[in-house]
């Protein structure tokens, strides 16, 4: 095959049928069809599952060299095991150049076995890549984002990498026409060591801001917990998911799973309103990827201003005022 093939996560309901696609998969395809444009090598896609033909059918309307289908009973659920191994004899005989993954919870836990099955490592959370000199060098950050690290492919083919969350866009992948073609690995049950239990889920109350199209973010410039519905009123006024940065979160004044950044979520949206936020890299790596940065901020060196779009520098106590006025005039 000698090409890039990316792995797409899918999340299957508790009957074993197949449910939806994980969000991440999306910005690893993109990230896979431009790695394979750059280094003019062909792309692919698997799913892997059972009962995944409408998942499968969907990738082939995407641009891509064809759609793996890898199909098996034993592969209702997700096991490391049983993934790993199918995984394993469809690269074995295919023989891609480079495989990307999404770097999801399912991934770590069994992307690194199947690495190792070819003595090779997974160049985990990479951020981005480029060529040098036609090889693809992965970009990986260290110390909470401080640091980028190179990263360059040693030994032979197939290569491993997993793309952070939020480091390529999901609306990038390109569309056309592909075709599927099944692949049904040689699976026992003695195989499977591992009895899988339902999936984890985030509890009811929990907010997921990864799916938030909008959110308005609020940072230590509110000053005090009081003043947190100011920017609860914009949020409204926008439909906007609330979220903060981590000093918010630490004292109390918004729960913790409404934090974002390096030790929060990590987040894409169209629209990232930041409010009072200084933009200290922790906070950063979290809202990066978002399509649109908006920065509220009294002080125009502020390095919040570096990545947004647009900027606004000035009082938030006025600013976000005259904003909400506005949003609603627009909105009647
Ligand atoms: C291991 C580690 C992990 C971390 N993880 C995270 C994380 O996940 N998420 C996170 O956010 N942080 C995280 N941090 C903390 C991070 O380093 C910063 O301390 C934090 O992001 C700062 O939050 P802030 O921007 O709200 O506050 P500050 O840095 O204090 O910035 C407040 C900003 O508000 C502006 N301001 C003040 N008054 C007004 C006003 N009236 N109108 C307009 N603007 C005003 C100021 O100019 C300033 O820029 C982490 C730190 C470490 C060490």
């Amino acid at each position: 095959m000698s090409g890039v093939l990316v792995v797409m996560e899918q999340r299957a309901e508790a009957s074993g049928q197949c449910a939806a696609w994980h969000r991440m998969s999306w910005e690893t395809l993109a990230a896979g069809q431009q790695l394979a444009a750059q280094m003019g090598l062909k792309a692919y896609a698997v799913v892997v599952g059972q009962g995944i033909g409408a998942l499968a059918e969907e990738l082939a309307r995407k641009k891509l060299d064809h759609v793996h289908a890898v199909e098996h009973a034993l592969l209702a659920t997700y096991t490391a095991d049983g993934f790993t191994s199918a995984l394993e004899q469809l690269i074995r005989k295919f023989h891609p150049s480079i495989v990307l993954f999404p770097h999801t919870y399912q991934v770590r836990d069994f992307a690194p076995k199947l690495a190792t099955r070819f003595s090779q490592v997974l160049v985990s959370d990479s951020v981005g890549f480029r060529l040098e000199s036609g090889a693809p060098i992965f970009v990986r950050q260290l110390f909470q984002g401080k640091l980028n690290a190179d990263v360059k492919l040693g030994g032979g083919e197939p290569h491993f990498a997993s793309i952070q969350a939020g480091a390529f866009r999901a609306d990038q992948v390109e569309a056309g026409t592909s075709q599927v073609v099944q692949f049904t690995p040689e699976l026992t049950a003695d195989m499977i060591r591992a009895k899988p239990h339902e999936p984890f889920r985030e509890a009811a109350r929990a907010v997921d801001l990864t799916t938030a199209d909008i959110i308005v973010s609020v940072g230590r410039g509110i000053k005090e917990k009081d003043n947190i519905p100011i920017v609860e009123e914009l949020a409204k006024a926008l439909g906007a998911e609330l979220a903060a940065s981590r000093p918010i979160c630490d004292s109390g004044w918004l729960p913790m799973e409404r934090q974002v950044g390096s030790s929060g979520q990590t987040v894409s949206p169209k629209m990232y309103l930041a409010v009072g936020i200084s933009g200290a890299i922790q906070h950063l790596v979290g809202m990066k990827g978002a399509k649109t940065i908006v920065a509220i901020n009294k002080d125009a060196n502020a390095p919040i201003f570096e990545v947004a779009d647009y900027g606004i520098v000035g009082d938030l106590f006025e600013v976000v005022p005259a904003l909400i006025e506005e949003v609603k005039k627009a909105r009647s």
